[in-house]
């Protein structure tokens, strides 16, 4: 789950790090009174969970509260969209922030690095660029520390990213930001945490004026304070359904609908599609002992993609019964009656009941992955 910039910023600065003053508009004249009480120029920063908002034209510096008023009436109710995000999102809120002078923008990040089972943290001298671009076109830019996630950062950690990225006269505020950045990661399950860019102001000053967090949703369990923050705007209609069902489901952009017990089984079966030709159009895990309640949820949520194209279902009986299973698709297919074709492969627990059932309903059935994923591209290449 991605926490928007300012709920970010609030995050961070519950942690010690400094960042410009800034308060949430819905309105332009919310935005209009905002900047009036912050009394100076300030920034328009539309509030969507896209990357790249500047480049997009949701980003505006405004010198005075006229120009923040033009600002707000422009960014508010319209689309963003760029090269990463050709979608877009319409921008429902924006924050009015005090707007900084800046003098130099660097980048500073933390992420989960599950190579070396700990905490990753990157600092770059070049800020304000996608940490991507700077990673591909000028490697060396980026100095890494890796953090013991018991431990937390320490400060000879600080201040190596700090010398590295030219920081050295800043390091005590460096230090303070950096420590607070991985504290913020760790104490809330979060898989990234962000400041893009963190920058030298013209009065010298250390400031985040960009954020960005992503929680770890296997961690939102013991996270119950970011339920408030969710915002049903940026979630896709079948991503919440899915949530809500205790399916994990992610999108893709392939044809082939998939259907599977199991994570590591949902990999396979992506890749075994992938290497007949074919493209997946989901990953989705009904989980161990899915009952016809999920196969039902799991089956709407794919057949509502209109790029579906075939649906393959892999489902591996141990606790989940293959002829619980057959049943619930055989029942949800009666029901929706879906003209998009399919194909079964059933092994494990009650497998040949279960294949019974779905011949008999006629199904196509298959008895290995290969020969499956084989089928699900040629049906999807037929249609
Ligand atoms: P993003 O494009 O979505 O990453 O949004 P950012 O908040 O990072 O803003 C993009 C760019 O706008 C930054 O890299 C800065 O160059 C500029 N910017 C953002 N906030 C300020 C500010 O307070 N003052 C000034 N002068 N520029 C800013
Ligand atoms: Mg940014």
């Amino acid at each position: 789950m991605k926490l928007h910039e300012y709920q970010a910023k609030e995050m961070l600065a519950k942690y010690g790090v400094p960042v410009n003053e800034g308060h949430v508009a819905e309105t332009v004249e919310e935005a209009v009174e905002i900047a009036r009480r912050i009394g100076k120029p300030v920034m328009i920063k539309a509030q969507v969970m896209m990357g790249g908002r500047g480049k997009a034209g949701g980003v505006k510096y405004s010198k005075d509260v006229e120009a923040a008023r033009e600002n707000a009436s422009n960014i508010l109710g319209k689309l963003l969209q760029n090269e990463q995000n050709p979608k877009g999102e319409v921008v429902k809120r924006v924050l009015v922030a005090d707007a900084a002078d800046i003098a130099k923008e660097y980048y500073l990040g933390a992420t989960v690095d599950r190579g070396s089972k700990s905490i990753i943290v990157m600092g770059s001298a070049e800020g304000g660029v996608e940490i991507e671009q700077v990673a591909r076109d000028n490697p060396e830019a980026i100095i890494k520390v890796h953090v013991d996630p018991l431990l937390g950062m320490q400060d000879y950690q600080a201040r190596e990213l700090a010398f590295g990225m030219g920081l050295g006269e800043h390091i005590r505020d460096f230090t303070r930001v950096a420590k607070g950045l991985v504290r913020v990661l760790i104490d809330h399950d979060a898989s990234l945490v962000e400041i893009n860019p963190l920058v030298i102001t013209t009065e010298n000053k250390l400031i985040a004026l960009d954020a960005k967090m992503v929680l770890d949703d296997n961690g939102l369990f013991r996270q119950k304070w970011a339920e408030e923050m969710r915002d049903p705007a940026e979630e896709e209609e079948s991503e919440r359904e899915a949530r809500e069902a205790g399916i994990s489901f992610v999108k893709l952009d392939g044809n082939i609908g998939c259907m599977v017990n199991g994570a590591g089984l949902a990999m396979a079966t992506m890749d075994t599609i992938k290497e007949y030709g074919g493209e997946p159009a989901n990953f989705l895990d009904i989980g161990g002992g899915a009952r016809e309640d999920k196969v039902e949820a799991a089956l709407r949520i794919i057949l509502s993609d209109p790029n579906v194209k075939s649906v393959m279902f892999n489902i591996f009986g141990g606790i989940t019964r293959g002829d619980d299973v057959a049943r619930g698709i055989v029942k949800v297919l009666g029901q929706m009656k879906p003209d998009v074709p399919m194909v079964v492969r059933l092994v494990g627990t009650n497998a040949e009941e279960g294949r019974r059932i779905l011949e008999d309903a006629n199904l196509m059935a298959a008895k290995t992955l290969d020969e499956a994923a084989q089928k699900a591209v040629e049906l999807a290449n037929a249609r």
